[in-house]
C-alpha cells in the first residue's frame, strides 16, 4: 500500500476511535514517528460454551477480559431451540451494553463433539446428541456475525497457548476431564486437528489393563476413571449425600478411604496417559481441567513425578511440567473468543516478490 493509503486508513480508523496514537518513537531522520496502537476496549468478541449441562455465552474485549457472562438454561437441547436462543441472549447481552454491533468482530463457539472448523459444523457430537448441525451458518444467520467454531478441548488448549500456562511455549497438551474425556494439542503453537479433527480422541484407549468398567463396554479406559458422575451417584447410594466438587476435595484432603482409593486409581491413570502422550509428543506443558486438575498434591504432583522418572529412565532432560487449568470454566469461552481475534489478527502471509 502507499503511504497516502495507509494514512488514509489510520485517519479513519483514528475517528472511528479504534486505534489510539501513543508515544512518539525516535527519528530516523525525518519527523519523529507516533506509534499507533488498537484501543482494545472498543472492539469485543462474543464466546460461547456449548455442553449439555453447561452452557454459557459471554463478551470480552479484545484482550479476552471478560465483561459480561451468563449462564444459558437451554429448554432444549435441539439445536433448532438452542441456537436461536443463544443468538438472542448475545443480542440482549449487546444491548445491555449499549454495543453497536459493528464493533462487534465476531463469536467464538466451543462445543462439545468433533468439530469440523472450516465449514463450522458440529459432525458429531454424543455429549449433545448432534450430528452434522452447521453452527457456524445458522448462528452466523441469526446475529449476522462471521462465527467460528472448535471442539471444546482445542479451545481450552488454545486458552492456555494464548493467555495462560503454555503462553511461552511450543507443545503443548490440555486434558480435559470430568464429563469425559478430551485433549486439545498445541503443536509449534498451532492446534493438531488430524485429517479427521478427531485429534486426542484418547477417552476410550484402555490405560490400565483389566481396569474398570467404562460405560462403553471396555475396561480400563482413561473416561471410566475421570468421568465424575458414577462418582457422585456411587457416593449418593452409600451415604444418601450429595457429593460437589468442594465436599470432595474436603474428602480427600482428610484421608477419606474413598475418596482417596479414587483419587489415587484416577492419577495413576492420568499420570499413564500424561507419559504416553506427552512424550510421543514432546510436549513441554501439559493442563488438567476439571476437578482432577485442581487436586494439586495428589493427582497433578502425582503425574509429574511419574512423567519425570519416565524422562531420566530415558535420559531425555526433564522441563515437563504438569498443571492445572488456568481459567477452570470459562477456558472455552476464552479459547472460543481467541479463534476470533486470531482470524482478524494474524497476519496473513504476504507473497514475495523479488
Ligand atoms: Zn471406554
Amino acid at each position: 500500500m502507499s503511504h497516502a493509503t495507509i494514512t488514509r486508513i489510520i485517519n479513519q480508523l483514528l475517528e472511528q476511535g479504534l486505534v489510539l496514537e501513543g508515544s512518539h518513537g525516535k527519528s530516523t531522520g525525518g519527523r519523529r514517528p507516533i506509534y499507533l496502537h488498537i484501543d482494545h476496549s472498543k472492539l469485543y468478541v462474543a464466546a460461547v460454551k456449548l455442553l449439555r449441562d453447561d452452557c454459557l455465552a459471554a463478551l470480552l474485549d479484545l484482550k479476552g477480559r471478560i465483561l459480561v457472562i451468563e449462564q444459558l438454561q437451554p429448554t432444549s437441547l435441539s439445536p433448532e431451540i438452542l441456537l436461536p436462543a443463544v443468538a438472542d441472549s448475545l443480542r440482549e447481552m449487546f444491548n445491555s451494553l449499549s454495543i453497536k454491533q459493528e464493533h462487534i468482530i465476531g463469536v467464538g463457539v466451543a462445543a462439545s463433539g468433533m468439530c469440523h472448523p472450516v465449514e463450522g459444523t458440529v459432525l458429531r457430537s454424543l455429549n449433545l446428541g448432534w450430528k452434522d448441525i452447521p453452527v457456524a451458518d445458522s448462528l452466523g444467520q441469526e446475529l449476522g456475525l462471521p462465527v467460528l467454531l472448535e471442539n471444546d478441548a482445542n479451545a481450552c488448549a488454545l486458552s492456555e497457548l494464548w493467555l495462560g500456562n503454555a503462553k511461552e511455549t511450543a507443545n503443548s497438551m490440555f486434558i480435559k476431564t470430568e464429563t469425559g474425556v478430551g485433549v486439545g494439542i498445541i503443536s509449534d503453537q498451532k492446534l493438531l486437528t488430524g485429517s479427521r479433527f478427531v485429534t486426542g480422541e484418547i477417552g476410550h484407549v484402555p490405560v490400565i489393563p483389566d481396569g474398570k468398567l467404562c460405560r462403553c463396554g471396555q475396561r480400563g479406559c482413561l473416561e471410566s476413571y475421570v468421568y465424575f458422575k458414577p462418582i457422585q451417584e456411587h457416593y449418593q447410594k452409600i451415604t444418601g449425600q450429595n457429593l460437589t466438587h468442594a465436599k470432595f476435595i474436603e474428602l480427600v484432603r482428610t484421608g477419606d478411604p474413598f475418596a482417596t482409593e479414587i483419587v489415587q486409581e484416577t492419577a495413576e491413570a492420568l499420570a499413564l496417559a500424561c507419559a504416553h502422550w506427552g512424550i510421543i509428543l514432546d510436549v513441554e506443558v501439559i493442563s488438567i481441567g476439571g476437578i482432577w486438575g485442581k487436586l494439586g498434591h495428589e493427582v497433578l504432583d502425582y503425574c509429574q513425578k511419574y512423567y519425570d522418572s519416565i524422562l531420566e529412565q530415558s535420559a531425555i532432560p526433564s522441563n515437563v511440567r504438569v498443571t492445572g487449568s488456568s481459567f477452570d470454566d470459562v477456558a472455552d469461552l476464552l479459547g472460543a473468543a481467541g479463534l476470533v481475534v486470531s482470524h482478524w489478527f494474524t497476519p496473513a502471509a504476504v507473497p514475495f516478490t523479488k
